[in-house]
């Protein structure tokens, strides 16, 4: 399977300084900022610093040490805003049906409200 990335996608642009983001965390690895239009109090965007345009792209290429790496972000931002007994959803688009807006791979973490339990 191929894994097409779009090197002008507005998170690849980020990367490279090109627009500006708020920044509140990075490892070698992975880049967490704000989302430009947040759906709760805190929304944060969890990226890797490399080009992969979704998750399955990301698990078929990365190595073991950038997953790591990655998911670690996840856990720091969730002690950084001290969300771990209030809770998080996170969330990943994946292709098409998913309604992936920003082909480069990132997870959304919501928190700071209660979220109902189902998805649409
Ligand atoms: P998705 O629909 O999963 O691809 O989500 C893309 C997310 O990126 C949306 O929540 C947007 O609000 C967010 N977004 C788009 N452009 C920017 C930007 N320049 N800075 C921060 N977040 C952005």
């Amino acid at each position: 399977m191929t894994y097409p990335y779009d090197p002008q996608n507005v998170f690849a642009k980020i990367l490279r300084g090109e627009i500006p983001c708020k920044k509140v965390y990075e490892n070698d690895v992975a880049l967490v900022f704000e989302d430009i239009h947040p759906q709760a109090p805190l929304h944060l965007l969890v990226i890797p610093k490399k080009p992969y345009n979704g998750f399955s792209h990301f698990m078929s290429q990365a190595s073991q040490e950038e997953i790591l790496g990655f998911f670690q972000a996840i856990e720091a931002v969730a002690t950084q805003f001290s969300i771990h007994e209030s809770g998080y959803r996170l969330v990943t688009n994946n292709g098409p049906h998913s309604g992936q807006e920003v082909p480069h791979l990132h997870f959304h973490l919501l928190a700071k409200k209660k979220m109902e339990p189902h998805f649409s």
